[in-house]
């Protein structure tokens, strides 16, 4: 299903449930922000529940202009991979993958290898990634936060030729959950960085992938946020779970980047 229809130059607010939100609860929660965001028009808006809720909250979405996105999905197309889903099967109920998230990084040691081979079968599979990359507290203070990031980056989508309908999400690991958000102006020199490196990689392509910051963003911070040059939106990870705090963030980012 794809229900995006914003252009590519538009703020994109991605929410994140992670592991939150019975199936009822997310259905309500999408209906709730589908009513809070029902004329909203300014912005691309993703909501990504957990797989359980995939296919219900798409049914609750379905016509509008929020698109969902799945929070993960393995490499592989089918086969015997006990309590996995494909990129395949999310096909039908979700149009965005987020891909190499830090929590799937730490807690589930995803490699960057492994993460180029779901960059890959979220590809091929028609939908668009959503790549994160984000240094730790320990490599920030080493001084090699640009080269980790760009490292990361450019292995994570060392598997795809077409990078035209990737997104790139800077989430250092320190603004995580912890709201303690990275400054804007830190935040926009790592992208601006990676911007770089996509233009040096992919050439032109590399101005319309949409490169958001993710980590502890709210409706207070967002539009210091979106009014840096090549911050082009967030992936929203606590403010996500309730339907006002999220439809207030997209509501800023769209006024603050319009
Ligand atoms: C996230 O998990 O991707 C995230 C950015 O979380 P939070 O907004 O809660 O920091």
């Amino acid at each position: 299903m794809e229900f995006e229809t914003s252009a590519m130059s538009m703020t994109t607010i991605v929410g994140n449930w992670k592991m939150n939100k019975l199936p009822t609860e997310a259905a309500q929660l999408a209906s709730d922000i589908r009513g809070r965001l029902e004329k909203h028009r300014r912005a691309t808006v993703v909501v990504c529940p957990p797989s359980a809720a995939l296919e219900t909250v798409s049914r609750v979405l379905e016509g509008s202009d929020i698109a969902v996105g799945a929070q993960n999905v393995h490499p592989e197309i089918q086969g015997a991979f006990t309590g996995e889903t494909s990129a395949e099967m999310v096909r039908e109920f979700a149009s965005y993958v987020i891909v190499g998230h830090s929590e799937r990084r730490v807690e589930f040691g995803e490699t960057d290898e492994l993460i180029s081979l779901k960059v890959s079968a979220v590809a091929r599979a028609g939908l668009r990634p959503i790549l994160c990359v984000g240094e730790s507290t320990g490599i920030r203070n080493s001084g090699r936060a640009v080269q980790f990031v760009t490292e990361q980056l450019t292995k994570g989508l060392s598997q795809i030729n077409d990078v035209s309908r990737v997104l790139v999400a800077y989430e250092p690991v320190w603004a995580i959950g912890t709201g303690q958000a990275a400054t804007p102006d830190a935040a926009q020199e790592i992208i601006s960085a990676l911007r770089m490196a996509l233009r040096d990689q992919y050439g032109v392509v590399a101005n319309g992938i949409p490169c958001l910051y993710g980590g502890s963003v709210n409706a207070d911070n967002i539009s210091e946020f979106v009014t840096r040059p090549d911050i082009d939106g967030a992936l929203v990870g606590g403010a996500s779970l309730e339907a006002d705090s999220f439809a207030d963030i997209v509501t800023a980012a769209s006024q603050a980047s319009s």
